[in-house]
């Protein structure tokens, strides 16, 4: 609970993000007294500093102790380290520094949200009917929600390339995302990747060696991952001691136990030809 005795003006501020925008709020515990609407592109992080910034920005000399009060204990991190890059937290940094050349003590308080804290939850509010307003601020531009709405953008646009292309990888790995395997030892991970772009040694050492293409020994057919992940019926037994359905999509898909398709090829003697 804040000790309201310690403070003659206490602030709340919060921030809310739905699919396409940031809000941030100010409150008093009686009163709404600031609402934004951010730019869609801004983090919810931009939008907790805003509205502590814009909380700042409220404070006169009519009070001397001035209690803001966040849920955001990251906002409280940036805004305490001397050296952050964040203008954000820069520009709330001097503003308070101002606020103390003319006796006015700010202090930023962490509340934990949604416990019932009635001003955090009149700033929940207020944020989040912020959300549907027209209130936008312009001017919040930060290199690094930019930097993350390029590459939203730039993976968006790779995604739609990918699915109007119509190569046997795009079947093994439809969704392109960097960086989507479990924690693994880092030969397993590569061999996994393998399987997913369907390149292998097994299936493609042929084309470094200006050979034919590898045959399976069993059928006779060319040698691909799908073939050796699902359709070869020499494997059939070991497909179903290691639980492999069969649908490469599924066995090689990040949410499944990647390590079953790793013990299967140890059994069927490929994981060193992965
Ligand atoms: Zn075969």
């Amino acid at each position: 609970m804040i000790n309201s005795n310690k403070f003659d003006h206490i602030l709340y501020t919060d921030a809310s993000k739905n699919e396409n925008s940031v809000s941030c709020s100010v409150t008093t515990l009686h009163n709404t007294i600031a609402k934004h609407l951010l730019p869609s592109h801004c983090s919810v992080h931009t939008g907790e500093l805003y509205g502590i910034l814009t909380a700042v920005n409220t404070i006169t000399n009519t009070n001397k102790t001035v209690a803001i009060c966040t849920d955001s204990l990251s906002s409280i991190h940036s805004i305490n380290n001397i050296y952050t890059q964040n203008p954000l937290a820069q520009n709330i940094q001097e503003t308070c520094h101002a606020l103390a050349s003319q006796n006015i003590s700010v202090s930023i308080l962490w509340v934990p949200s949604h416990v019932g804290i009635i001003g955090n939850e009149r700033a929940d509010q207020a944020a989040k009917e912020a959300l549907n307003s027209d209130l936008t601020v312009k001017e919040v531009q930060l290199y690094k929600d930019l930097k993350n709405t390029l590459k939203q953008i730039t993976t968006n646009k790779w995604q739609n390339l990918w699915n109007q292309s119509n190569t046997k990888l795009q079947s093994i790995q439809p969704t392109i995302n960097v960086n989507n395997l479990p924690p693994m030892n880092r030969r397993d991970k590569i061999k996994i990747r393998r399987l997913r772009i369907g390149h292998t040694r097994a299936t493609h050492g042929y084309v470094m060696e200006s050979g034919n293409p590898t045959l399976c020994e069993h059928c006779n057919c060319q040698l691909s991952v799908k073939h050796f992940l699902s359709e070869c019926p020499q494997y059939n037994v070991a497909r179903q001691r290691h639980n492999i359905t069969g649908d490469t999509k599924e066995d090689l898909n990040p949410s499944s136990n990647l390590n079953n398709i790793i013990n299967y090829l140890k059994d069927i003697k490929l994981y060193s030809y992965i």
